[in-house]
């Protein structure tokens, strides 16, 4: 399979070479500016050139480029090169973004969409409920509407970045005499509010990421609602799209074998460096192939998804991959550090461990995380649900069919 560029690109990545030559990292008078602020000019000129927010219109602060997976391939490995800002990650600009630009009336998309690219304003996604995870359709959070607001009551939960959200863009149930499906909608709803109550939860990594939100006579405006009344479930639907493909990155899909095989030849393994052990050299291959694999399997979505075809069940494969690998890279980094992998971070350079405690931290964080990988945006279980029943065509889920 010939993955080159071709000479098209290659004059491309010329240009964004150059462009990133003149203005990252900022000098003179530049460099001396509050750190946001030389990101935020850098993001215009970014937008300016064609190279960031490159699907969102201009009319909404976007660069409105053609899609080009190879482009947006090559502008990624140029700005990761120069270690330049690239587009915001997070709720608001992969989940809400899209949803707005798809089902928002056109005063939400002019008011929110250019301060959430920018970073100006900070989303939360307000879906899990203690009840309702993966059976999200069941959630309770109630909304009512009243004179000229949406009364909201009730809690949800893993709700990420919370307490550092501007706003929230939630799923309630409005129709509660509807099928669960049918009697629900998305409201966007300001967290700087007297009903509203942010409690972060403490994970086993140390950190608090993400929190608890209690909604005890919250609101809204009427109008702060994307899509029909009652129709949030479809609307949703949307956001989770983009989710799934949003956590799918072709560039990054074999970036951290590098790291792997650097952290394989610094262990030991019975006196000797670990890279030289038969059985560690085969997991390093097994790793190495299912990222490849994957890398192409990316690349072949990207394709279709450009010229407008369906790309099948890569599709419904593609988040279970991901998480699956992330999972074997971690096994793999924790086996490698051996019995530091017990220690936390700064732990094993208290004991005076030879390689580092920085570098045995980050791969047990990495492992950390890479058991949460399987469960956001949909976990594993559910995953291979949808690859059997939208993907092989077998029987629904009995629960599902029973409409619980
Ligand atoms: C890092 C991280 C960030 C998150 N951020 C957010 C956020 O910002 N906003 C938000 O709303 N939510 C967020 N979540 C929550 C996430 O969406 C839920 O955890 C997820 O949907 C699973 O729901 P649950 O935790 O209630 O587990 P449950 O649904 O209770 O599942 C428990 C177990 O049962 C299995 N299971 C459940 N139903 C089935 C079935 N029908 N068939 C087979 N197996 C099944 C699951 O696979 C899982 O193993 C986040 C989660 C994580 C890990």
């Amino acid at each position: 399979m010939d993955l080159s560029y071709g000479e098209e690109y290659e004059e491309f990545r010329r240009e964004v070479q150059a462009f990133l030559a003149e203005s990252w990292p900022p000098r003179g008078d530049e460099a001396q500016l509050p750190q946001n602020e030389q990101i935020d000019r850098f993001r215009e000129r970014g937008v300016e050139a064609g190279y960031l927010s490159r699907s969102i219109p201009r009319k909404y602060g976007g660069s409105e480029q053609e899609a080009d997976s190879s482009k947006a391939a090559v502008i990624g490995e140029e700005f990761r090169r120069a270690g330049a800002p690239m587009d915001l990650l997070g709720g608001g600009v992969s989940l809400l973004v899209p949803t707005l630009l798809e089902r928002g009336e056109e005063w939400q998309k002019e008011k929110f969409i250019k301060p959430t690219i920018r970073g100006h304003i900070r989303w939360c996604q307000g879906y899990s409920e203690p009840g309702s995870g993966s059976d999200l359709a069941s959630l309770q959070t109630k909304g009512e509407l009243v004179g000229d607001e949406w009364l909201i009551n009730g809690q949800k939960i893993w709700t990420t970045g919370a307490q550092f959200a501007d706003y929230c863009f939630c799923l309630v149930r409005t129709e509660p005499e509807q099928p669960k499906h049918a009697g629900i909608s998305y409201l966007l709803i300001d967290m700087h509010q007297p009903g509203v109550e942010v409690r972060p939860l403490k994970q086993m990594t140390g950190n608090s990421g993400f929190n608890e939100v209690f909604f005890t006579d919250a609101r809204t405006p009427r109008d702060w609602i994307v899509g029909k009344r009652g129709e949030g479930w479809l609307v949703s639907r949307t956001t989770l799209k983009h989710e799934r493909s949003g956590l799918i990155n072709v560039g990054q899909a074999t970036s951290q074998l590098p790291a792997l095989v650097d952290l394989a030849r610094r262990s030991t393994r019975n006196g000797r460096p670990a890279i030289e052990d038969p059985e560690i050299r085969q997991k390093l291959a097994e790793v190495e192939g299912f990222m490849l694999a994957n890398e192409y399997s990316l690349r072949y979505r990207a394709t279709k998804d450009i010229k407008g075809q369906d790309p099948g069940r890569i599709q419904l494969m593609a988040k279970l991959i991901r998480s699956d690998i992330g999972q074997e890279v971690a096994k793999l980094g924790m086996e490698l550090i051996g019995d530091d992998g017990l220690l936390a971070g700064g732990a094993a350079s208290e004991m005076g461990r030879p390689d580092g405690p920085q570098d045995n931290g980050a791969w047990v964080t990495t492992y950390m995380g890479s058991l949460a990988g399987a469960i956001a945006a949909g976990s594993s279980n559910i995953q291979r649900n949808i690859i059997g029943e939208r993907g092989l065509g077998l029987p629904r889920d009995a629960a599902a069919q029973r409409g619980k």
